[in-house]
């Protein structure tokens, strides 16, 4: 399996070349044509497995696939995160693989000026990377129309979990359409994360590496 083999447009080839990836990593091989096809995500995978990139490259991918957003709408893609550190690796990430398609990321955590964030939801972006606490914060403020998120990614669940963080992933969840994708990763598979699974993912194709 290679990069050049996935139905992936020629901007985000582009851009999967230019960073030098030639051969994707397990995570990535499976994990990437599963979310093209549409299908949810429950991946098994730690840090330095490629996780990042199996995520990203399919939002990225979905975002151009997407009516572009008029005045006023709010972003197509969210990705939750644990800590402002993580959040940071995976917009650095997400840019790479949206440089030639110009779609935009912006990143809303704890400890950085609302006002600016506020700024930035407003002004219009594709893809949203949070921590939980802080686009809540948003969503009870009004500053963020969920109306069009149709992908959605929880990246290190069984961490953000363990940071207390489940009454506000429930509450993100709980607001967002009917229709959406949702690709779940967790570096284990405890009880919690299993019922959080069961109860937000349709059906989905168990990825492990
Ligand atoms: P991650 O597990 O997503 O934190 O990625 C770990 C590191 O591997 C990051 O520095 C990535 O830039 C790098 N990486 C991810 N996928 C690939 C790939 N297919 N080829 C080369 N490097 C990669």
């Amino acid at each position: 399996e290679s990069f050049v083999d996935m139905q992936l447009s020629r901007e985000i080839q582009m851009d999967i070349q230019k960073h030098e990836y030639t051969k994707p990593t397990p995570i990535q091989a499976q994990a990437i044509p599963t979310a093209l096809s549409g299908r949810d995500i429950l991946g098994c995978a730690e840090t330095g497995s490629g996780k990042t990139a199996s995520f990203s490259i399919p939002m990225i991918a979905h975002c151009t696939n997407q009516k572009p957003l008029a005045r006023g709408e709010g972003p197509l893609a969210v990705v939750l995160a644990p800590t402002r550190e993580l959040a940071q690796q995976i917009a650095d990430e997400t840019k790479i693989f949206s440089q030639t398609s110009k779609v935009r990321t912006c990143i809303i955590v704890g400890g950085a000026p609302i006002n600016e964030q506020r700024q930035m939801l407003r002004h219009g972006v594709e893809v949203v990377v949070a921590t939980p606490g802080r686009f809540l914060d948003h969503l009870q403020q009004r500053n963020c129309n969920l109306q069009r998120v149709s992908f959605v990614v929880l990246d290190e669940a069984d961490r953000m979990l363990d940071m207390g963080f489940e009454p506000q992933i429930r509450e993100i969840l709980t607001n967002l359409p009917e229709r959406h994708q949702t690709l779940l990763f967790s570096a284990t598979m405890p009880e919690e994360i299993e019922s959080l699974a069961n109860e937000y993912l349709n059906k989905p194709v168990r990825v492990k590496v």
